[in-house]
């Protein structure tokens, strides 16, 4: 259903973000999360919804779970952040699959996030290169937000110090939340035997963001230019300090697999 709509809109000649938006309408996002929801049901097989852009898919999960059904869902940073009247200022920077939507449907994730029924809020980070995204036409840019760098602040700023979410249930939705969906037994919480992997926050320290800070090879992100309330100044990984906002990142890499 996108692709011919998106066709049809080409076809028109339109090329605006905005219009490119017009082209994933909402029912065609829950059609797919009721799709994948009834496998699971049908299976037994428990599911996590990704990226969840607007609250009528939220609803299918809440109607799901009150049969019985394994499933959970998240949102990302971005459909708490931007809707659809900022993005013909931003471009293609800004797109996104499913696409950033209206006031509303921000307004409904929020409400949803806060009642618990979405568990967590994720970057989905997604960079590439600049040509990708560099169009005239917004159609033809690749989608995907690079934005991990600054989500925890931009999130701490929006959830916690614009909205009220107590502290204990921003940790939640970013850490124990994840943690024990995915079955990570040594993440998610402060604990013996846990990995000591945590952040230090100041809060009420305003930045704005410019490119040049950016710590990505492709250094474009919609959030540059914009004033962020809050910063990570220390970050400990396994117990050792990978980042800290005077020194900056330590880039030795120190992932490991985890098995669930
Ligand atoms: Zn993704």
């Amino acid at each position: 259903i996108t692709d011919i709509l998106g066709q049809q809109a080409k076809a028109r000649g339109e090329s605006k973000l905005s219009q490119y938006v017009a082209t994933r309408p909402v029912f065609t996002e829950v059609e797919a999360i009721r799709r994948a929801i009834f496998f699971a049901k049908q299976t037994g097989c428990p599911i996590h919804i990704c990226h969840v852009a607007c609250p009528e898919g939220v609803e299918e999960v809440i109607k799901a779970r009150q049969e019985g059904v394994n499933v959970t869902c998240e949102t990302c940073i971005h459909y708490l952040y931007f809707t659809t009247d900022n993005l013909d200022a931003i471009g293609p920077i800004a797109k996104c699959s499913p696409p950033i939507r209206d006031q509303q449907a921000q307004d409904g994730l929020w409400k949803y996030l806060f009642a618990g029924h979405i568990i967590t809020a994720v970057s989905d980070h997604s960079p590439c290169t600049y040509d990708l995204k560099n169009k005239t036409n917004a159609f033809d840019a690749w989608g995907g937000i690079s934005g991990v760098q600054n989500n925890v602040d931009i999130f701490f700023d929006e959830a916690v110090q614009k909205r009220g979410m107590s502290l204990k249930q921003f940790a939640d939705i970013i850490a124990k939340n994840p943690a024990e969906r995915y079955n990570l037994p040594t993440k998610g919480s402060i604990q013996v035997g846990k990995d000591a992997d945590l952040i230090f926050i100041k809060p009420h320290s305003h930045y704005v963001l410019k490119e040049q800070d950016l710590e990505y090879r492709n250094k474009f992100s919609p959030y540059v230019g914009r004033q962020i309330g809050a910063q990570v100044v220390q970050t400990l990984l396994r117990g050792k300090t990978i980042y800290q906002i005077d020194s900056g990142i330590d880039s030795t890499p120190r992932g490991t697999f985890i098995r669930r």
